[in-house]
């Protein structure tokens, strides 16, 4: 949908809600609790009501809305921000975008997005042919009690540890002029860990890859445990580090873009919400062609029941 259209269509509140009704119609025809096929809107409390069984079905329940007093309107518009660039907004540029007085509930609300589209993205595996390496990514903690940043001696515990896996197509045999294979990335995944244990590597490695596919790692023995995840696991131990970026090119240019992404535009990131973070970066670069259905699909990802894990 193009801006003019996007902006003519739902330019007020009752557009906005009436839009957000006809997407959860087809959902609340039946009755979630009896079953019945005789359900009514009731317009004033904003929900479904049954027939049969008095159940009732509120219009933002279960959805990325559930609990928000932001108004349809400022929901809507976000989502289609959210779509708009390859980039994205800080809270701030969305906050004077959508003309919302309050920063927090912005922020708010687009921590939402990105876990919904995190969720979305956890229905699918990854298959074929898969690159998978380790990614640091620089995170902020809380300030402690006296006003000090908490900060762990090592370098190394200070940042947010991830399983970064990148699908990959080869095209033709050869390498390019820079020595890597010519291959083309599929689908990307990243998943923060608490470690890079075998165990936390395990966890993480058995909801991202799929049992049927071929993965590389490096040398590593966590790595070991994919032996038993999925059928086709090869490491390779690197010697030289200037051959990793030939063995991983696309691993190592994912993560290298996600860093410049989550640092050139949000600044600092506290290491708890990073995760968030990482779920755009692979959402928008898993549907990178999907051009003008971007924002169609991220309302099937926003009104998806339920978003979040209780
Ligand atoms: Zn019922």
């Amino acid at each position: 949908m193009s801006s003019s259209d996007f902006f003519t269509k739902f330019s007020d509140e009752a557009s906005c809600k009436a839009y957000f009704k006809a997407r959860r119609e087809l959902e609340h025809s039946t009755c979630k609790q009896c079953g019945s096929l005789h359900t009514y809107w009731q317009e004033k409390e904003n929900r479904w009501r049954c027939k049969e069984c008095k159940h009732a079905m509120g219009l933002k329940k279960g959805t990325v809305m559930e609990n928000s007093n932001l108004n349809y309107k400022v929901w809507l518009w976000s989502l289609y921000f959210v779509t708009l660039t390859k980039k994205g907004f800080s809270a701030l540029e969305l906050q004077r975008l959508v003309g919302h007085r309050r920063y927090e509930p912005i922020w708010g609300l687009m921590q939402k997005i990105r876990v919904a589209m995190g969720h979305r993205d956890e229905k699918y595996t990854l298959d074929g042919f898969i690159e998978m390496d380790e990614g640091f990514f620089e995170g902020h903690r809380k300030k402690d009690e006296e006003g000090l940043r908490t900060k762990p001696a090592k370098e190394l515990d200070r940042q947010v540890k991830a399983i970064v896996a990148v699908s990959t197509t080869p095209i033709i045999t050869g390498e390019d002029k820079k020595g890597r294979p010519i291959t083309k990335p599929g689908y990307l995944k990243i998943s923060v860990v608490q470690s890079l244990s075998k165990t936390d590597i395990a966890y993480e490695a058995e909801k991202i890859v799929a049992q049927t596919s071929y993965v590389t790692t490096d040398g590593k023995t966590s790595y070991r445990t994919l032996n038993d995840i999925c059928g086709n696991h090869t490491a390779i131990v690197v010697k030289d580090k200037k051959q990793v970026i030939k063995i991983f090119p696309w691993v190592h240019i994912a993560i290298s873009n996600a860093k410049k992404k989550i640092l050139g535009l949000h600044h600092s990131v506290k290491d708890i919400y990073m995760q968030n973070y990482l779920n755009e970066f692979c959402y928008k670069f898993n549907r990178r062609y999907f051009g003008i259905k971007m924002f169609d699909r991220l309302m099937v990802a926003a009104l998806e029941k339920p978003w979040y894990k209780s």
